[in-house]
């Protein structure tokens, strides 16, 4: 990015860094290039894009203007969060070790126990929101710490700077995962992590029509072993959904902060429910993660939050099925709000003896606070708990 981009406040470079008109007719909207090749002069002779898979000018639109958002200096865009995230495991061989947060993605889980061990690769689970924790669980063949703040499904809040001085103190990369809280709110790589993920599915998207994750690095080296990764296995996003998330990040800012203003009263609200035991939420004062999420999350707590209601497994479903606005379905970070059971959806892919250890109980109910009017959500929810 240059001199004078770095200046603009983050709106703006949300609208224009990467979008310039388009030079043949000046359309303010950079038309879609579907070609799958490029025609070169001479044999050999390579102009910027050559093939699809290897670069393409409308993915490079949304790997610029989230590499400028997250103060990276390149960014990569593949099919989904997940491949993204498979893509940083792959920076890894036999024998080496990765410490992940116990409040993670189910998704990731999957992935790391899954699938990562299949190649050798260890996996410890840590409670990454104590660094003692997370200090304690690394040993000489640890390469990757993966964290996620707020994390997946209770909003465990991570203190980012203390996880990247653990790191870089073993000589070891610290990956987040930024979903949840958006460049809007936390930029990692500025607290001095090494990689940025996201899964673009959610708030870069911002209404549950593309797919698609993202990588953001500040270091050319690294940038260099990721795109050798990404462009030899080749899960790179689609065209259409790079235009897709490059149209709603224009908008991300604004749509956060509603969301996250909208969040707060919705956790307010629960907090004093009668039939609710527990809201995890970052911006309530109850929280544990509280003081670190007010210095570390610029300007709101995000807009995912769960509680565990006064229930059993059977009522939990009821009330997760009676909502009428909170549409019962995995994903979040979109228009729409939704509403689900960690236990049998997103994290359905623990081992149930891990989730319970770690505090997923079958009561839990996870909320995507979305952009409808909180006063009709919370009636909403009002109606839904009076079922019990
Ligand atoms: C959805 C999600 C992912 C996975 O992204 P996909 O686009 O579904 O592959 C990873 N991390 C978090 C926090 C998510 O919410």
């Amino acid at each position: 990015m240059g001199k004078k981009e770095e200046q603009l406040k983050f709106s703006t470079r949300a609208i224009h860094v990467g979008n310039s008109p388009d030079e043949l007719t000046g359309a303010v909207v950079r038309p879609l290039h579907v070609a799958s090749t490029f025609v070169q002069k001479t044999p050999g002779e390579w102009g910027p894009y050559d093939y699809t898979r290897s670069g393409n000018p409308t993915r490079d639109a949304a790997e610029t203007t989230l590499a400028s958002l997250e103060g990276g200096s390149g960014a990569l865009a593949f099919a989904t969060g997940m491949a993204a995230t498979h893509c940083v495991t792959m920076l890894l061989s036999a024998g080496d070790h990765i410490v992940a947060g116990t409040d993670i993605y189910g998704g990731t889980y999957r992935l790391l126990h899954k699938i990562c061990d299949r190649a050798g690769i260890g996996v410890s689970l840590a409670n990454t929101s104590r660094p003692e924790t997370l200090t304690a669980a690394i040993r000489p063949e640890t390469k990757l710490i993966w964290i996620e703040s707020p994390g997946n499904p209770l909003m465990s809040i991570t203190d980012i700077a203390a996880c990247a001085q653990i790191a870089s103190s073993h000589g070891i990369l610290l990956g987040v995962d930024n979903t949840f809280a958006t460049p809007v709110l936390t930029q990692p790589l500025s607290l001095g992590a090494d990689i940025v993920m996201h899964s673009a599915t959610k708030y870069l998207g911002g209404h549950s029509d593309a797919n698609g994750g993202m990588l953001v690095v500040n270091n050319d080296d690294l940038y260099d072993k990721l795109y050798f990764i990404h462009n030899s296995v080749g899960n790179c996003m689609s065209v259409w959904d790079s235009f897709l998330i490059s149209r709603g990040i224009k908008t991300l800012e604004l749509r956060v902060q509603e969301q996250c203003r909208s969040a707060l009263r919705v956790a307010e609200y629960l907090q004093q429910h009668t039939k609710v035991k527990r809201v995890h939420y970052p911006g309530l004062v109850s929280h544990s993660g509280y003081d670190i999420a007010t210095q570390q999350m610029n300007g709101g707590y995000g807009a995912m939050l769960s509680m565990e209601i006064d229930a059993n497994f059977e009522s939990t479903r009821k009330v997760v099925a009676s909502t009428r606005l909170f549409q019962l379905a995995v994903s979040l970070g979109a228009v729409e709000s939704l509403i689900s059971q960690p236990a049998s959806m997103s994290h359905a892919s623990y081992d149930r003896e891990d989730r319970i250890s770690n505090g997923i109980h079958d009561e839990l109910i996870r909320l995507s606070v979305g952009l409808e009017h909180v006063e009709d959500l919370i009636a909403d929810l009002d109606q839904a708990l009076g079922c019990l």
